[in-house]
């Protein structure tokens, strides 16, 4: 019979979920929860020995399964979209440095343009980032934001139409990374997963929970199991999909950052064992 720490296996917690800690403080703190995989928010590296970083995560025996996050592409200004080219190409060296399979991108959306015209810059940037992508051997996520967001972080809003600019790109570097907080409530949500596993495009897996009322648009995301997410049918869903990788716990939450951190990591384990 499998232990509760073998159940633990496939848990991933991105460091923004521990707000208050550091980047090392979450490292250590995962390793001594039983927890293996981490997703590492970009700030966390500023002014740090890339380098130290994955020796610290090898000794702790813990895995980078995403570097969070690229993306920002569309401007109406070329100069901006330029820069967000250099700033995804940094990502992506970085995410190498650390050993970080993937970088999550947020694709962005500039309120001065259509979303239509947004999407296209952002083909377009994903494109121009192909051959770095893979020379560096890291894969790109596309994530599909909740329509709320569409002003100006995602013009991309939908598992569709991020498995649309996913195929029309068609790379083995490119594919999407599902959040479960972003596409709960969409009537096409099972076959457009099953359309992204048939194609292999299924890069990732976030959850969290949908809090009833939502009091914040970024920072009040419920902990699985708090909110009216469906989160084991959607789990069921990816998995029936052929995803097998690590489920990634992303809170964004005033509530939880002001509580104490290690007491909250064990609320996350008991969340993902019993409603992920
Ligand atoms: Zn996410």
């Amino acid at each position: 019979m499998a232990t509760p720490l073998d159940n633990l296996d496939r848990l991933c917690v991105h460091t923004q979920t521990n707000k208050p800690w550091d980047l090392k403080s979450c490292i250590e703190a995962y390793a001594k929860a039983g927890i293996r995989g981490i997703s590492i928010w970009r700030h966390l590296l500023e002014d740090q020995d890339l380098e130290a970083v994955r020796q610290l995560l090898s000794a702790r025996n813990m895995q980078v399964v995403a570097l969070v996050r690229g993306g920002f592409f569309p401007s109406t200004d070329p100069e901006k979209r330029q820069h967000a080219l250099e700033d995804n190409r940094l990502a992506i060296a970085q995410a190498a440095a650390i050993g970080a399979p993937q970088v999550v991108l947020v694709c962005g959306a500039d309120p001065g343009q259509s979303l239509e015209t947004s999407r296209k810059q952002i083909q377009e940037g994903i494109t121009a980032l192909l051959s770095e992508a893979a020379t560096a051997g890291v894969k790109l996520a596309i994530e599909p934001l909740h329509p709320m967001y569409a002003g100006d972080k995602s013009a991309v809003t939908t598992l569709a139409e991020a498995n649309t600019i996913a195929e029309n790109i068609n790379s083995p570097w490119v594919g999407v990374a599902l959040d479960v907080y972003h596409l709960w409530w969409d009537q096409d949500l099972e076959s457009e997963i099953k359309r992204c596993g048939k194609n292999g495009n299924i890069f990732a897996f976030h959850v969290c929970d949908w809090n009833v009322p939502t009091v914040d648009m970024l920072t009040d995301r419920g902990l699985m199991g708090e909110g009216c997410i469906d989160v084991k049918q959607i789990r069921g869903w990816v998995e029936g999909s052929g995803f097998d990788g690590f489920i990634e716990v992303e809170v964004f939450s005033e509530r939880h950052w002001n509580s104490d951190q290690n007491q909250y990591l064990e609320k996350i384990k008991t969340a993902y064992l019993k409603h992920t």
